[in-house]
């Protein structure tokens, strides 16, 4: 089974406190790497939550506040530093480009590796990268400035295999494929039904990023099905004014929004300096959303365990 996991990195909000850090976080599909936000410190973060940072792929910025993209420069700087050869792409909003050729034009930084950047700036959600069984849209979130959402789908189902069956009938790799074709398998004669080669197939997963936002009824339909949610939860309910007045949302309304979308599991973030603990932050979600959990960081969530739990839960 394909490896889908989320790294917190960085749960906190604009200021570093209480232990928490500007957000960032890593996600894993099976050889690919992605590093969603950068904000501060977050290459020094890597080595604690288990990250090789030559490993991540592509970067993507959901908007330019320095919370999420100062680690950033750092980072690039680092990597031409320490030779990095492979290729990266970095996908942010409109003026990420020039954001960063101003920081490599005044630091004289070089980037020695071959770098290509992308803006992007959508009014509903679009595909802009796929491999073979993933595929990645961004969707606009509403923020004070540009701000874009990502998220992770994985394109189907896994297929799942009946060791037992392929053990007793010593079913050949070639016998195995003619199976996933659809072809009839006979051993000595007698037919091996497709029932009894394959288990039901796990159903494909699916993982959105959502931050910096204030409360976007639109995220419900757009995130249709999606099995795990992030999605900021800057603010208790009582600060509900103040999260619409600087773009941000509520433990109350991002809970809403997982309820709408028919999510699984909704993984809160993006947390206010303001708040030591975090627990009635999580209860007030879990009163319209059960299936919410607190993201921690350094601490790697898989997407499946992810979904399997909540699906358990009665919500
Ligand atoms: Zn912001």
């Amino acid at each position: 089974m394909v490896d889908f996991t989320v790294t917190i990195i960085g749960s906190g909000s604009a200021v570093p406190m209480h232990g928490r850090h500007p957000s960032a976080q890593v996600v894993q599909h099976g050889e690919s790497y992605f590093l969603i936000d950068c904000g501060e410190g977050t290459q020094l973060r890597f080595k604690e939550a288990g990250i090789k940072p030559f490993r991540i792929q592509i970067i993507f910025i959901s908007h330019l506040h320095g919370d999420h993209v100062f680690g950033l420069p750092g980072l690039l700087s680092s990597y031409s530093h320490l030779g990095r050869s492979e290729p990266l792409t970095i996908y942010g909003p409109t003026g990420i480009k020039e954001f960063l050729e101003t920081i490599f034009h005044f630091a004289e930084m070089k980037i020695r590796f071959p770098l290509e950047i992308k803006e992007v700036d959508t009014p509903g959600p679009q595909k802009i990268y796929e491999t073979d069984d993933l595929e990645i849209l961004t969707f606009p979130l509403k923020h004070r400035i540009k701000c874009q959402g990502y998220l992770f789908r994985e394109k189907k189902e896994t297929i799942r295999f009946n060791k037992e069956t392929l053990k007793s009938f010593a079913l050949s790799p070639e016998q195995i494929r003619k199976a996933m074709e659809g072809e009839v398998i006979k051993v000595n004669g007698e037919i091996i039904p497709a029932e009894t080669i394959f288990l039901p197939p796990l159903s494909a997963m699916s993982y959105a990023y959502c931050s910096d936002t204030a409360y976007l009824p639109s995220l419900g339909s757009w995130l249709k099905s999606v099995k795990v949610i992030y999605h900021e939860a800057t603010f208790r309910n009582d600060l509900e004014d103040l999260a619409r007045e600087t773009g941000h949302t509520t433990a109350g309304e991002a809970a809403r929004i997982a309820e709408h979308a028919g999510a699984d599991c909704l993984l809160l973030g993006h947390y206010s300096s303001r708040y030591k603990s975090l627990d009635e932050l999580l209860e007030e979600a879990r009163i319209v959303f059960p299936n919410t959990i607190l993201s921690e960081e350094g601490k790697q969530y898989k997407v499946r365990e992810m979904s399997v739990f909540s699906s358990s839960k009665p919500h």
